[in-house]
């Protein structure tokens, strides 16, 4: 059974329990058959290592009360609960702005915020701070039902998907400490996972960085795709300096000093121009004796970069690039990536002391737990038909099941895996599921249209204060490029972050960064409580 509200008896007093009277009636009903009734569907599944918090004080809730107090807030809700996965530009959306009085929204995100990413290449250089791009799940969430948690598998049958808690079980401070570390692992195995029932579910995982198999690039390259990355990069580039400050040798020291960039996307080319703006701008500064060692290179496969755009404004980037010092590799092809060492196919070993690599987009480990229970595109990507719904193995509509964003695609119509799809397919289902909850009558297709996508055209930051601007898929001749293409470049982002408070706050930064420069601390791992139990060991 899923909620209570989705039973059919319940139906009618549900849809009347807006009102206060038909509130007192839920009320009384719940008093009178609680006993009787499951008044949850969520169901933590491993509760044989104990309760799940170990504090007593009364704002922790055990399961049970957890599960009451969801209960209570789901009755009421006309059509259920609807499950969205993932918080990124196709989830955030639909939890924020789904009808919350019609369902009862839960959320599963292994992370707590919506990532703005248009400008999360900003903050890997510090052009902007990481708090800039980043808004906090709960900060909406008061009426929605929130897990930090992966979604590990989906079971269509039984509208039901299984979870891992991505939450650690034990306080930081008792990890490395060796007396508590099989505690850790009894708990992590035990307590971790969890079970939720679903009436609609809205699959918005997104996709993983594609390392085409190539070997090493795992391990010694940096993607850009969360916060995380963006942090580390920063820190690496800042030690790259630090070391090749130290370094005796010249040769070391170039090899620490070249940047590398793999796939020239719009992803690539922004990384590779905020970068360059650190290096100019700031590590000139710093590092003066440096420079003459730096090197910044773009290595692609294919004869040009930002190949998906006008391809004057392509030119126009990678002349800009040779100009200001940027190498572009096109036609390259890398073979394997070995500890601060490119190996090509022609053999060249390129020394580089940070390695970023942005290729394209695979698939999630989420969606590839799908494979045989729905249809995939070539690319891997979860088919839909025009309406967004998933279609199963037989290319058979999944009742109440949904796939929007990066990690999905409609049959026969490929769609492009960037946050405009992924926004407009959101409010495409946000509009017709609060459509379908006032008429419920009604079936999904009677509500709404199919799901168009309009292409509103796609830009890049190319450095040094400019960009390009390609509208040509709206009108031929829309295109820009330069300081121009720049301030509409800002000013749509700008314009495009969520909430009022990063709308403050960018400016701010940019104006900061323009009058005192960039901040160049590092918050890398610098463990005390390491150093010291290694100095107690050895003492
Ligand atoms: P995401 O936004 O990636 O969100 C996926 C969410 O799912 C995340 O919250 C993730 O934590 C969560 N998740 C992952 N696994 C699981 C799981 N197992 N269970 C539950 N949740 C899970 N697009 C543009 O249109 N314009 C741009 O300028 C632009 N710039 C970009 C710059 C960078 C650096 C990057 C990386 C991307 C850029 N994109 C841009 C692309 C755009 O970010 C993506 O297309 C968009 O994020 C896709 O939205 P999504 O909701 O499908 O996935
Ligand atoms: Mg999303």
């Amino acid at each position: 059974m899923s909620t209570i509200c989705h039973s059919s008896s319940l139906r009618g007093l549900c849809t009347s329990s807006s009102s206060l009277a038909g509130r007192s009636v839920v009320k009384k009903y719940l008093s009178t058959t609680a006993a009787k009734r499951p008044i949850m569907t969520t169901t933590p599944l491993s509760l044989t290592g104990g309760s799940w918090s170990t504090s007593s004080t009364s704002h922790f809730l055990n399961p049970y009360h957890q599960q009451q107090q969801r209960g209570i807030r789901s009755v009421g809700k006309t059509q259920g609960r609807v499950m969205i996965l993932g918080s990124g530009w196709g989830g955030f959306k639909l939890l924020r702005d789904m009808d919350k009085n019609a369902y009862q929204v839960v959320a599963v995100s292994p992370r707590n915020h919506f990532l703005f990413t248009p400008l999360l290449a900003s903050t890997s250089v510090g052009t902007l701070e990481f708090r800039c791009i980043t808004e906090p799940v709960r900060g909406y969430t008061r009426n929605v039902e929130y897990h930090q948690a992966w979604c590990d598998s989906v079971d269509f049958e039984q509208s039901k998907v299984d979870c891992t808690l991505n939450l650690s079980t034990v306080p930081a401070t008792h990890i490395t400490d060796p007396t508590t570390h099989t505690l850790r692992q009894i708990t992590n195995n035990q307590k971790n996972q969890l079970s939720l029932n679903y009436d609609h579910l809205i699959i918005a995982v997104g996709s993983y960085s594609n390392t085409f198999n190539i070997p090493g690039v795992k391990e010694h390259a940096f993607f850009l795709k969360e916060v995380s990355d963006a942090r580390k990069i920063r820190s690496r580039v800042l030690e790259c300096f630090e070391r090749a400050e130290m370094s005796r040798s010249d040769e070391e020291r170039n090899g620490l000093l070249h940047f590398a960039v793999v796939g020239g996307g719009p992803t690539g080319v922004e990384f590779s121009s905020e970068l360059h703006d650190f290096i100019r701008e700031d590590c000139s500064r710093l590092f003066p004796g440096l420079m003459n060692h730096v090197t910044l290179a773009v290595y692609d496969v294919a004869p040009t970069i930002l190949a998906n755009f006008d391809k004057s404004l392509s030119e126009y980037c990678m002349t800009k690039f040779k100009r200001s010092g940027i190498e572009v590799r096109t036609g390259t092809v890398v073979e394997r990536v070995e500890d601060g060492k490119l190996v090509l196919k022609d053999g060249k070993q390129i020394p580089f002391g940070c390695l970023v690599w942005s290729t394209g987009l695979t698939e999630n480990p989420m969606t590839a737990s799908l494979e045989n229970k729905v249809l995939k595109s070539k690319s891997k990507r979860i088919l839909t038909d025009p309406y967004l719904r998933v279609l199963d193995n037989e290319g058979k509509v999944i009742p109440n099941v949904y796939a929007v964003g990066d990690c999905a695609t409609i049959k026969d119509h490929e769609l492009p895996q960037t946050a405009q799809v992924a926004n407009q397919q959101a409010i495409y289902l946000r509009k017709a599921l609060n459509k379908l909850a006032k008429q419920p009558e009604k079936s999904f297709t009677d509500v709404t249209a199919p799901f168009s996508f309009k292409n509103l055209g796609s830009m890049a930051y190319i450095g040094n204060w400019e960009a390009v601007v390609d509208m040509t898929k709206i009108n031929e001749k829309a295109k820009e490029s330069g300081t121009l293409a720049w301030v509409f470049w800002r000013s749509s982002y700008l314009t495009m972050s969520v909430s009022m408070r990063n709308k403050m706050i960018i400016p701010m930064y940019w104006l900061m960064t323009w009058v005192f420069g960039r901040d160049v601390s590092s918050f890398q791992e610098y463990d005390r409580r390491k150093r010291l139990m290694n100095a107690e060991r050895e003492g």
